[in-house]
């Protein structure tokens, strides 16, 4: 059955990072998703700009959907009050529960296990798996240097200049908000 509202899928750090503008920007975005009437999927985890995201999001009444594998439950705090809670058995099943659930896919910054969400589906956008937005939040900066490999790779010839167009870079929450309101229709 098709869903009525809108899913958001938020990959982020399981920190916080040390610059205090992403936090600040992870609980507007979680204000945001609910203002908009989005669903929050994400890692489940109440730690790092994970739990900051979902506390604002679930205390300006957004839908919350959190999947996390059970050997995370305790190491990243996992929330047993969401809306929905899955729990996997393997990351994999994680980020594939995390992505067939979602209409938008937004990375917040994060760590490794951010950049390897963003791979996941930006690589299975260039293989034509799937045609979901794609949103980096680029706080202060802070992919910058990830869109600056991107032109590298594409400059060296081992992706078709078409791999930017797969990613829309976002400055601030507003501009984010904007994006995917124009995204989702
Ligand atoms: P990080 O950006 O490194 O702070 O990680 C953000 C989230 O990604 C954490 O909840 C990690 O558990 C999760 N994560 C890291 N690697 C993977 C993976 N291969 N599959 C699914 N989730 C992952």
């Amino acid at each position: 059955m098709q869903q009525s509202f809108r899913s958001v899928c938020v990959f982020c750090g399981a920190s916080n990072g040390t610059n205090p503008a992403h936090r600040a920007a992870a609980r507007d975005f979680g204000a945001a998703l609910a203002v908009e009437g989005w669903r929050l999927v994400y890692g489940a985890g109440d730690i790092g700009l994970m739990g900051e995201t979902a506390r604002a999001a679930q205390a300006a009444g957004a839908d919350t959907f959190g999947v996390i594998p059970r050997h995370l439950l305790d190491l990243e705090q996992g929330r047993q009050d969401l809306t929905r809670l899955v729990v996997t058995e393997t990351m994999h099943e994680r980020k594939k529960v995390m992505f067939v659930n979602s209409d938008a896919i937004v990375v917040l910054p994060g760590g490794a296990g951010s950049l390897d969400e963003f791979f996941e589906v930006l690589t299975w956008r260039q293989l034509g798996l799937h045609a979901r937005p794609l949103f980096l939040l680029n706080t202060d900066g802070y992919w910058t240097p990830l869109l600056a490999l991107i032109e590298h790779v594409i400059a060296e010839g081992f992706a078709a200049p078409g791999l930017r167009d797969f990613v829309q870079v976002a400055d601030s929450v507003p501009a984010l908000t904007e994006g995917l309101r124009r995204a989702l229709g």
